[in-house]
């Protein structure tokens, strides 16, 4: 273990190299990305590697996402100060905290009790008041959950698209999630409802663990 100082350092060159050289430029994602400690949502042993330009095992099978995957999906959001956002699949908390930095209020699910449990401490020792975190099937969320956001993140990958999840979005929401089997190549799609429609557009290809759907 190193000091902060040591990982703040690395975190701004994370950043600069990983983050900002490529297309991420939302101002509000990148200093979130620069203040959140990646470093605390990965297990100690792998301190040292959370700055770099990878997915990392978490435990319980799940991975933290590659920091600019993360940088990605919450910049094709167009997250603002006054938004909700219901996130599916906590895992290490990272991306969470990351959407609590930017938005107003985050809902976010896990199916795995110890993984949701680990984040929430984490969140909780950084901090962060506005994030509910629930253990659920979060593939049943569209119908379980009953309130509207302006965002949804799914952050495993559904078979096929989960377009039941646009219920939960408000008039002008957007959601943002990986499709495809696991081990293949999947696609990260980003829909957008505008005046009433939704609008439907490829982000790019991708590789997540698979959403789980088992109650
Ligand atoms: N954003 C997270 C990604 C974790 S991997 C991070 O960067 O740490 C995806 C997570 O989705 C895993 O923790 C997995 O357990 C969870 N998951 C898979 N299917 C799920 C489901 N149906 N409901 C809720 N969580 C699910």
């Amino acid at each position: 273990m190193h000091s902060d100082q040591y990982y703040q350092e690395l975190r701004m060159k994370m950043v600069a190299e990983q983050i900002a050289a490529r297309d991420i430029d939302d101002q509000e994602v990148i200093k979130a990305m620069q203040k959140v400690p990646r470093h605390k949502f990965v297990p100690l042993s792998l301190s040292d590697q959370a700055y770099t330009d990878q997915p990392l095992s978490i435990g319980s099978g799940q991975t933290i996402s590659q920091p600019y995957m993360v940088a990605l999906m919450t910049q094709v959001l167009q997250l603002t100060s006054a938004d909700s956002v219901l996130e599916i699949g906590t895992g290490s908390g990272y991306q969470t905290a990351v959407l609590a930095q930017i938005c107003a209020y985050v809902y976010t699910i896990e199916r795995i009790e110890t993984l949701s449990l680990a984040a929430q401490k984490i969140l909780q020792e950084l901090n962060y008041t506005n994030v509910d975190f629930m253990v659920a099937n979060g593939a049943r969320a569209w119908k379980d959950f009953k309130q509207q956001v302006d965002a949804v993140i799914v952050t495993a990958a559904a078979e096929n698209e989960p377009v039941e999840f646009l219920e939960c979005l408000s008039a002008r929401g957007r959601m943002v999630v990986p499709v495809g089997q696991a081990g293949h190549v999947q696609t990260l799609f980003l829909y957008q409802k505008v005046r009433g429609q939704v609008l439907k557009s490829e982000v790019c290809h991708c590789s997540f663990v698979p959403l789980i759907n088992e109650s």
